[in-house]
Parts: C-alpha cells; structure tokens; sequence
C-alpha cells in the first residue's frame, strides 16, 4: 500500500485520540482569518520545562485485534486497515522534523496481533529514530499494557512521555466494554514508570545514564460512555495524581461512533461542558490545593454546568467568606473565585508594603467581576452587594441562563427550586440524552 493512503487511513484512525492538548479540535480555514487546525496530523503537548511544542501524531496501526465497544479501530467494524512501517514512521517524523513543521512525535499504535508484538514494533521505531537517525527531538509514546516489563522499559528509555490510558473510570466499565483488556495490566505499567523513575532519581548523576520517561507519563478518560458520575471520575484522577505522579489527566468526552446498544446512541452530543469542568476540577486539583472530596461531595456527586467548580465550592461553602484579603493566608486566598496562583502571590507581595484597598486589586490581576461577591478588603467591600448564596448565584451567570435555569428547574421539576438544586436537574437531563431514558 502506499505510503500517502496508509497516512489516509491512519489520520482518521487517530483522530478521536486527545492525549495532546490540542488534538480534538477541527478548526478550518475562513475568509479574514489566519490558522486552521487538523483533528489529527500536527497536535501539540508540553515539555517539562513549560514549552509548547508541535508533535507528529501517528497511529502506528489500526488494525486491531481488540473489540472496545467504543473505538472505531474494534476488529468488529469493516474499515479500511493500514500498518505503518517501524521505518515508515521514522522517515515522515525526520521529514517533517527537517522542514521545521514539528519538534517532535507522538506515536499510539492499535494492538497488532499481540500485546508484545506492538510494543516491540514501537520500540524499533524509536530506536531507527533515536539511535540511526540521531533524532533528539520530544518523543510521546503509548505505553502498551500487557507487555512484558523488560519491553516497557526499553521504550521508556527511548521516549520522553509515556501514557498509559486508562480508558474508562471504572473496573466495571472497562469489563464491559473493552472485553479484551485487563483492568489490572493497565495500571501495571503505570506503576512500573513511577518506580523506575523514582529508583532512577535515586542514582548519583555519574550513574544515572540515558533518562527514563523524562517528562512523565499520563494517561486519558473517555466521558460519557459508562455511568460514572463526575465526583467518581475527580476521585480517580486524584488518586492517579498522588499514586503514580502523573504529570496529565487528559479528559475526553465521548463521540459516538459505533452503532453498539451499551453506548449512547450515535446521535448524541459529545459531553463537552461536562468535558470542561473536568479540566477545570483538575486545574484546582493540581495549582489550588483542592481535593476531590471539596470540589464534588456524595450529595453532590455532579457539576453544577452553570457554574465552574471553583465558584460552585464557594456558594456551597458561602459561611467561609467574604474573605479579608488583606489578613487572608495564601491558601485561603486560593478560594476565592477571581483570585488564581500568580494574583495570591501579588496579593501577598503587596501588603507586606502597604494597606491595599479595593481599586488596588485589578493591578494585582484579581478579577474583581467574580472575587467581588467574597472578599472585603480591609473591611471595604464593594457595594450594593447582597450576601445571599443565592443572590450571588444568580449574579455569577448569565441572565439568560437564569432564566433558563429557573423555568426549567420548574417546568421538569413541578416545583420551583433552589439554585443549588440545578446541578440535579442537569444531570438528569444529561443522564437522559446520554442513554434515552
Ligand atoms: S485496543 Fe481497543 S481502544 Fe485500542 S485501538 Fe484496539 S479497539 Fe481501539
């Protein structure tokens, strides 16, 4: 086959993989703009030390032995199937690497005729590039779980990034609808990449050798394709964080693909929002010193759509403010919605040198739009203001999506709820699209 149709059918293969940054997004080309974005192709990841770069994203093969219920590769589906070439891959990442187009590549494969088998294709792979081609770029990789340990390790050795995707957030799920994996192998490798990393860290530099894993390892949760709440989804990732040190939980909301009666129907939405806050439960996780346990309780196992995380903490939990933020500790200046890492800082900076008032806050980066609603400064606070959780729920929205709310908090529910209800009345409405009932 040629090597432009296994390029084809391998770009469309990739595309609903988002374990980089940017790889779920198809922005084209418009008239007076500048820019498009491809869902597969280029995609772009971070490096360790905080730069972005521009990554070759190859599927090495879609010809799967595996049957996921959620995956377009499944054995089960009639596709058009192409494997690349261990020098294949080589030769187009040093192509596009000459001609400036990427910094590096980031290279999943579908599992070809046995677990082992894949992993060594990926490893003589990284080996032409690394060892025949001198290639030093940023390299991400899959890890394969299953494989054997002595095979993991040498591609770690070889990669900047692993991932390790743990597919769906539960045990059950996973039995379900990937049939073929072993819950169990996929947080093998997980482990074995902590602990060699850790024992590597260990060793006197004269000693350490070639870096294993340099910038990490991550893995990637498919969303909305079992019946996992978000509190149980924030858990797992928490637990992930502290457990084996991921460096990215990669969220993806679940696009339907196949025609399967275990999966919402093929007409459904992907759950983008729900996607979202994800993202932005994770951010407080990582910069803000939030557990699972605060951002979603056993009442309240979902996000409230209306409202991000943050700020849904801070009018569930309204007693603890308004917050003086000339007294406030760093930690507690965290909470306030409006107030990120670099503005507590600033905050802290300033008043070791003066007595800040209200009007100074906007130079020191706080968004006084949103941390209005919980802060006085030095007694001042901002007026007209009323301190009512509820009040300042409907003030944080929109008044379109307050209205929308409040109608249809009445019209499903027959009663006229509280605010805080609303994450109840979208889960429901979600629960329904999701699996039409
Ligand atoms: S192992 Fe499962 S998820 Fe991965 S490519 Fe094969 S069918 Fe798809």
């Amino acid at each position: 086959m040629e090597l432009s149709k296994k390029i084809a059918i391998l770009a469309e293969s990739a595309k609903y993989d988002v374990s980089c940054s940017s790889s779920g997004v198809q922005e084209n080309t418009r008239q007076g703009k500048v820019g498009s974005t491809e869902v597969s192709g280029i995609c772009h990841s971070f490096t360790p030390d905080g730069r972005c770069v521009s990554l070759l994203k190859l599927l090495f093969t879609n010809a799967c032995i595996f049957d996921c219920h959620y995956c377009i590769n499944r054995k089960s589906n009639h596709i058009p199937r192409a494997t690349f070439t261990p020098q294949e891959v080589a030769d187009l990442t040093m192509d596009f690497y000459m001609r400036n187009y990427i910094e590096g590549l980031f290279l999943s494969s579908a599992i070809i005729k046995d677990v082992d088998y894949t992993c060594e294709l990926l490893i003589e792979t990284l080996k032409i590039l690394r060892h025949e081609k001198g290639f030093r770029g940023y390299i991400h990789v899959k890890a394969i779980p299953g494989a054997d340990e002595k095979l993991i390790e040498k591609l770690g050795f070889l990669a900047d990034r692993m991932s390790v995707n743990v597919e769906l957030p539960s045990r059950e799920s996973l039995k379900l609808l990937a049939p073929d994996k072993n819950p169990y192998a996929l947080y093998k490798p997980m482990k074995q990449i902590t602990e060699t990393k850790k024992a590597q860290s260990y060793l006197p530099a004269v000693r350490k050798g070639p870096s294993f894993v340099p910038a990490g390892q991550s893995t990637q949760m498919i969303i909305g394709a079992s019946p996992e709440n978000d509190r149980a989804i924030v858990k797992i990732a928490e637990n992930l964080y502290g457990k084996y040190e991921l460096k990215r939980v990669y969220y993806s909301a679940y696009i339907p693909v196949n025609n399967d009666s275990l999966l919402p129907a093929v007409t459904t939405e992907p759950p983008l929002l729900r996607e979202h806050r994800l993202y932005q439960a994770d951010w407080l996780m990582r910069y803000y010193k939030f557990s699972a346990d605060e951002i979603l309780s056993e009442d309240k196992p979902n996000f409230n759509l209306y409202l991000d995380p943050k700020a849904n903490w801070a009018v569930q939990n309204y007693e603890q403010f308004p917050v003086d933020v000339q007294t406030a500790s760093y930690d507690i200046l965290l909470r306030i919605p409006g107030v990120g890492p670099k503005g507590a800082r600033n905050i802290m900076k300033a008043r070791k040198y003066y007595r800040l008032h209200l009007a100074d806050l906007k130079k020191l980066g706080i968004v006084i739009k949103r941390a209005q609603y919980f802060i006085t400064c030095n007694g001042e606070s901002v007026s007209g203001l009323i301190h009512d959780p509820e009040w300042v729920i409907s003030s944080l929205i929109s008044s379109r999506q307050y209205e929308t709310l409040k109608a249809a908090n009445t019209q499903s529910l027959g009663e006229q709820l509280s605010l805080f209800d609303v994450e109840r009345f979208e889960h429901t409405k979600n629960k329904e699209l999701a699996y039409g009932n």
